[in-house]
């Protein structure tokens, strides 16, 4: 990144030739991007702050163009509150948003969601994989419906992206977001990714450039962002069979270990569709402030950063079936391939013990 804040500090939005080694540069990292999700246009990919704006950017817009086939959204109670804030605002344009419901898994049921569709149903918003349970839909399920009834499906893929293989095109995604952060790339960058030619099927819309509104973002690209983020997909795709392995372990060994040692623990969402990075643990009835506010020198969280500081818990997991007591009692702990098998020991000793003081 350091060279595109210095010698090579263009703004890729003037016209001087010195812009084409940038525009060159960052064209190579769409076509990483695409190369990874199994996608081919380049012109398919926009580069935004992160997930929140391109769901911003994205939905807003999409609705919009499909406003004339209908106003019925089908969604999860349980996506990010990005998601949720943009179907609040939609829901007060008139739009009809219908939450499909989640089991005590955390899992939403394909064929419950084939139920709910009707004739004015114009999008399904469903994300991968649960930012705080680590939960993975079945999306490909999903898409296959969606593709079926002819529907836009929108997936929010940004705990999935850069960790897991992605083949777009199997999984009957039409639109997706991801944010650089969640594979070691720099905060405040991401993107919007859309498939115009299914698009345009299920849409009817046949003008690429009314499509491409969807993914139409003015204002000078975060170059140095953006070579950061084609880094590290870069590093994670090499490295992703070798992460997967060790953080699974990693996980794994924390979870068995604190729930052989601690009374009344539990894992909060499936444990056979999850992601190998997460595990959500409630300790009924517990004071887990401490270890929230990182008094035990342990970085964890109840929720999604963005929701850090409010006083609700979590709508994730009330979603599931969990108690306000029983949300408020729950962790999501997460590893990363920086994170050592002492470090996982050392963490879940100073856990067992504070919970054994507590009594
Ligand atoms: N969606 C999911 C699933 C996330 O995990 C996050 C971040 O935690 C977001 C959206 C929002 O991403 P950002 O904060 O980078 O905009």
């Amino acid at each position: 990144m350091i060279p595109y804040m210095s010698e090579l500090y263009y703004n890729p939005s003037s016209r001087y030739l010195q812009v084409n080694e940038i525009t060159k540069k960052i064209g190579l990292e769409k076509a990483r991007t695409l190369e990874y999700l199994n996608l081919v246009d380049e012109k398919s990919v926009c580069y935004t702050s992160g997930a929140t704006e391109s769901i911003n950017l994205s939905i807003p817009v999409l609705a919009e163009m499909l406003k004339e086939k209908g106003s019925h959204i089908l969604t999860a109670a349980t996506e990010h509150k990005a998601m949720l804030d943009v179907m609040e605002i939609l829901s007060k344009q008139g739009y009809d948003i219908e939450f499909i419901p989640v089991d005590a898994g955390g899992l939403v049921d394909p064929l419950e969601l084939e139920r709910k569709i009707r004739k004015d149903t114009i999008l399904i918003s469903i994300m991968y994989c649960n930012n705080e349970t680590g939960v993975i839909q079945p999306i490909e399920k999903i898409g296959e419906i969606a593709k079926d009834k002819q529907i836009v499906f929108f997936s929010d893929v940004t705990q999935a992206f850069g960790k897991l293989s992605l083949n777009v095109a199997e999984l009957g995604i039409d639109v997706l977001c991801f944010s650089a952060h969640k594979f070691h790339g720099p905060k405040g960058v991401g993107g919007l990714v859309c498939i115009i030619d299914s698009l345009s099927k299920k849409t009817g819309i046949q003008k690429k450039e009314r499509l491409l509104q969807l993914i139409s973002k003015a204002g000078t690209a975060n170059v140095a962002g953006i070579i950061g983020l084609g880094k590290a997909l870069e590093v994670s795709i090499l490295e992703m069979d070798s992460n997967i392995g060790q953080i699974t372990m990693l996980r794994d060994k924390f979870e068995d270990k604190i729930l052989n040692n601690c009374l009344n623990v539990s894992v909060n969402g499936s444990t056979e569709k999850r992601i190998y990075n997460t595990t959500n643990l409630s300790f009924k009835g517990k004071d887990i402030e401490p270890i929230i506010d990182g008094y035990l020198g342990i970085l964890v969280s109840n929720g999604s950063a963005c929701n850090a500081f409010s006083e609700k818990s979590s709508h994730v997991l009330r979603a599931m079936g969990l108690s306000d007591e029983e949300a408020n009692s729950s962790i999501r702990f997460s590893f990363s391939k920086y994170n050592t098998s002492e470090e996982v020991e050392k963490a879940s000793d100073i856990i067992i013990k504070y919970f054994r003081n507590l009594g």
